[in-house]
């Protein structure tokens, strides 16, 4: 499935259309150069989730987690290398079926991961983002 959004607003709203549908357990990979639209994407997940704190980009702490309905964990993949990275950070505390984990830059990790990810692609156009499931 492909979207196409004209701003950041819609690209949050496709975030939250998305959200809705999610049960828990989900790991997702958002794969997309820098201003594609991840972190948007990901504040929308946050609102379907019922999450009131603010979602801000990962870069700098590499992982946040926030409380809603759902745990949500918010990584930065784009420094890591592979599954021993997420392990040191604590990515194990949060394999479960009450969290959704949301790993930007999932391609960044090359070995293979021990969790299955859905990995949803955002690619830049002059004024749209094309994003697909
Ligand atoms: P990423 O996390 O992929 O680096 P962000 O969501 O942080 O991306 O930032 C996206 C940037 O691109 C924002 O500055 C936003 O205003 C701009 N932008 C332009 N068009 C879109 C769109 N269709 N969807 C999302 N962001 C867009
Ligand atoms: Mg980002």
């Amino acid at each position: 499935m492909q979207y196409t959004t004209k701003n950041e607003k819609e690209t949050y709203s496709l975030g939250k259309e998305f959200g809705e549908s999610l049960k828990g357990g989900e790991i997702i990979g958002l794969i997309g150069d820098l201003g594609a639209g991840k972190t948007s994407f990901t504040k929308g997940v946050a609102n379907a989730l019922s999450i009131k704190n603010t979602v801000t980009s990962p870069t700098f702490v590499i992982m946040k987690a926030y409380e809603g309905r759902k745990k949500l964990v918010h990584i930065d993949a784009y420094r890591l290398t592979g599954y021993s990275d997420l392990r040191s950070i604590g990515i194990e505390d949060y394999l479960n079926n009450n969290t959704i984990i949301i790993i930007e830059w999932a391609d960044r990790l090359k070995d293979e991961l021990p969790f299955a990810i859905r990995n949803i692609t955002f690619e830049i156009t002059d004024d749209s983002r094309i994003i697909s499931f």
